[in-house]
């Protein structure tokens, strides 16, 4: 390999993680959230170590057919549904459940001749204000769709936009409550940390995603600390310069950092368009030759500056992770005014990834 950045993925961790969820929702089915990529994973190559999972939940329709071809025979939850209707005969062909969350969806499934009925998630709108039906449309909603003969089994769905903090269900699970009277079906509500954090919320099916991937759903790392989940993805890479800098002397573009002693810098073999973000600042984590230390200056394309006082023996190949193990990926988003998420997902086309 040329160049050192690198992405190695801990396929022993993806497994992990689904059995801390397994752990924390014991009566629940799961949903293993596979979207954007599996989180900037790379579906394909990660999906058969959650192979124990008992559902695979995306948006896109060419993923949810790779999986079908690849061998998935079990349930694939489409959580956005079809985008046109014309997708119609690609759900019925490749067994795929759809989430149903407007009117046009409806008319699109009454008007379907398919092979054998889909079954169907009915969103409830509890409050986040994106997708669903208000709670007071729902029962009318499933009394349609239970008339078509498209429709098989139908289960309620709803999204919350805040069950990272304690309080932060009660009104949603109330508005739920409200939408379900009078129906005796199954429901599917709680994301990463409702799973983790609100057992009422459980119900039959939980639809976790970041938390499989070894991040913390509230962006901090002590939130999840002790709840037994392996970070997955590890970005390293090594010095591949040197530099002395004395007193008063800057570092990068912008020169937004300047020595106050002479000090040893590190030039790493990573940068944005790697997918590290721009916008972490000076001081922003990150670990060298097994050492913790901090980025200093800009982050350039392709280019960090960290600083080696805290590691001097460390010199050209000395190895760096930038997130991973030690430095996790929620201290190096929250330094750039970021989420776990989006550094997962933003993981660049250029940077090899390897399986472990
Ligand atoms: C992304 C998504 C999830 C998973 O959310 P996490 O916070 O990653 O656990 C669950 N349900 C829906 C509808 C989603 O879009």
């Amino acid at each position: 390999m040329s160049r050192p950045v690198l992405a190695t993925l801990d396929l022993q961790a993806l497994g992990n993680n689904l059995q801390v969820v397994r752990r924390a929702a014991p009566m629940s089915k799961v949903w293993s959230v596979v979207k954007a990529n599996a989180y900037g994973h790379g579906l394909d190559r990660i999906w058969s170590a959650l192979n124990k999972t008992d559902g695979f939940a995306m948006l896109n329709l060419e993923e949810a057919i790779l999986l079908r071809q690849r061998g998935w025979k079990g349930p694939i939850l489409m959580l956005e549904g079809f985008f046109h209707a014309d997708e119609l005969p690609l759900f019925d062909q490749y067994r795929l459940t759809t989430s149903v969350h407007s009117n046009w969806q409806i008319n699109a499934l009454k008007a379907a001749h398919l092979q054998a009925p889909l079954d169907v998630y009915l969103k409830i709108n509890s409050g986040m204000n994106r997708l669903g039906f208000l709670p007071e449309r729902v029962h009318s909603v499933w009394q349609q769709l239970r008339s078509f003969t498209s429709v098989d089994n139908i289960t309620l769905m709803s999204h919350f936009a805040e069950a990272e903090r304690p309080d932060g269900i009660a009104e949603p699970m109330a508005r739920i409550e409200q939408a379900a009277e009078g129906m005796e079906l199954p429901r599917s509500l709680a994301n990463s940390a409702a799973t983790l954090w609100h057992p009422e919320a459980h119900f039959d099916w939980v639809r976790p995603g970041i938390v499989l991937y070894g991040a913390s759903p509230s962006g901090k790392w002590q939130d999840v600390a002790n709840s037994g989940i392996r970070p997955v993805m590890t970005l390293s890479s090594e010095i591949i310069a040197v530099q002395t800098l004395k007193y008063g002397e800057a570092v990068g573009y912008g020169c937004h950092f300047r020595a106050q002693a002479e000090q040893r810098i590190g030039v790493v073999a990573c940068g944005y368009a790697d997918g590290y973000p721009r916008l972490a600042p000076s001081g922003t984590p990150v670990l060298v030759d097994g050492v913790r230390t901090t980025i200093v200056g800009a982050i350039s394309m392709d280019m960090i500056t960290v600083d080696l006082t805290p590691c001097p023996h460390a010199g050209i190949g000395a190895p760096v992770e930038l997130w991973g193990k030690e430095i996790k990926i929620d201290e190096v988003a929250s330094a750039a005014g970021t989420v776990g998420y989006e550094l997962l997902c933003a993981l660049a086309p250029r940077v090899p990834v390897v399986t472990m």
